[in-house]
């Protein structure tokens, strides 16, 4: 580990992270990246859908491979939280958990996002064994199974209607659907089953989900769970340095096709952009974000 400038830091070390700071090195740029792997909303996901990979690949070990390559390349890990962030004489200034402060010319912000839980029993447990976040991502795994899908928003609404297209049966749980009455009627004239007025209470299974309990007493046998009650950005560290949010939902960082935010010197890639949130998406703006960050600071370095 090495304190001192660097030229770019990048807060996250996901696949949006990783790939930033392999475009990095390529720039022949000193680059640090903060973070813990196993935080990455791909370390417990089993990817099917991801180009050049014929077969199923572990989230845990893309990880593991992409911080392989960076390292070898010359990339800095330090898997630590970032708790403090601020822009001082042009340049970043970050503070980690055990208080140590590193400093860059150029910041990229790649800390994903957190889906919102549900927080009921059997949620964390079944996390990737028939627990899922992203209906994009593992309807396909569904074919000709019970499903049950919980919100009450126009993201269940449109992920019990992709499910359909998959699952044997697809449970939509709400409370009360706060959607457009375009979307309520397609979703009428679906195969979805609605149930309204309840929640989910527990999920239950062995090696993987089996059944979900709901609050209304019912039990419905089910091979998997999606929960879709949309998503939190982790943005205070953003926020503290004057970023710009998406003007319809101020949840995902602004940026333009260069992946850089409204601060100069300052980008952001992958799943904090918004949607869609998928690896592809993270490791291309995580290019962009890479190139860019590593040439504006040579720029700042010979000025
Ligand atoms: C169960 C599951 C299955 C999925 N399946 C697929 C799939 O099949 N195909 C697909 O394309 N996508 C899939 N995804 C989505 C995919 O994982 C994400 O789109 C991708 O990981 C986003 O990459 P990212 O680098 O933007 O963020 P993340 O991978 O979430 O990484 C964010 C990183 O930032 C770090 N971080 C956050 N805050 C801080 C801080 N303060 N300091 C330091 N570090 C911080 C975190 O620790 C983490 O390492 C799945 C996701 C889940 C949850």
């Amino acid at each position: 580990m090495s304190a001192g400038l660097y030229d770019v830091a990048i807060i996250g070390c996901g696949p949006a992270g990783l790939q930033a700071a392999i475009h990095v090195c390529g720039k022949k740029a000193k680059v640090v990246v903060f973070g813990k792997p196993e935080r990455s909303g791909l370390y417990k996901a089993h990817v099917a859908n991801y180009c050049c990979f014929e077969k199923v690949v572990s989230g845990k070990e893309l990880l593991q491979a992409g911080r392989v390559q960076a390292e070898n390349l010359g990339a800095v890990f330090i898997p630590l939280d970032v708790i403090e962030t601020r822009i001082e004489n042009d340049q970043f200034h970050l503070v980690i958990e055990n208080n140590e402060s590193f400093s860059s010319r150029t910041l990229v912000l790649t800390m994903g996002i957190t889906r919102k839980k549900l927080k009921v029993k059997g949620e964390k447990e079944f996390v990737g064994r028939g627990v899922s976040y992203c209906v994009d991502c593992d309807a396909a795994f569904y074919k000709g199974k019970d499903v049950v899908i919980v919100g009450n928003e126009s993201a269940a609404v449109t992920g019990a209607l992709t499910l359909s297209r998959f699952a044997n049966e697809v449970y939509l749980v709400c409370r009360e659907l706060e959607v457009s009455n375009a979307l309520y009627e397609q979703l009428q004239s679906s195969s979805v089953k609605i149930i309204k007025d309840a929640w989910v209470k527990e999920i239950v299974g062995n090696s993987e989900v089996e059944e979900v309990v709901l609050t209304n007493g019912k039990t419905l046998a089910g091979n998997g769970i999606f929960i879709e009650l949309g998503a939190k950005g982790a943005m205070e560290l953003a926020a503290n340095l004057g970023v710009a949010f998406d003007t319809d939902t101020f949840s995902f960082i602004e940026t333009n096709k260069s992946q850089e935010t409204n601060i100069p010197g300052l980008y952001a890639a992958g799943d904090i952009t918004g949607k869609p949130w998928q690896i592809a998406k993270a490791v291309g703006e995580g290019c962009v974000a890479g190139l860019n960050a590593a040439q504006y600071a040579k720029r700042l370095s010979k000025s």
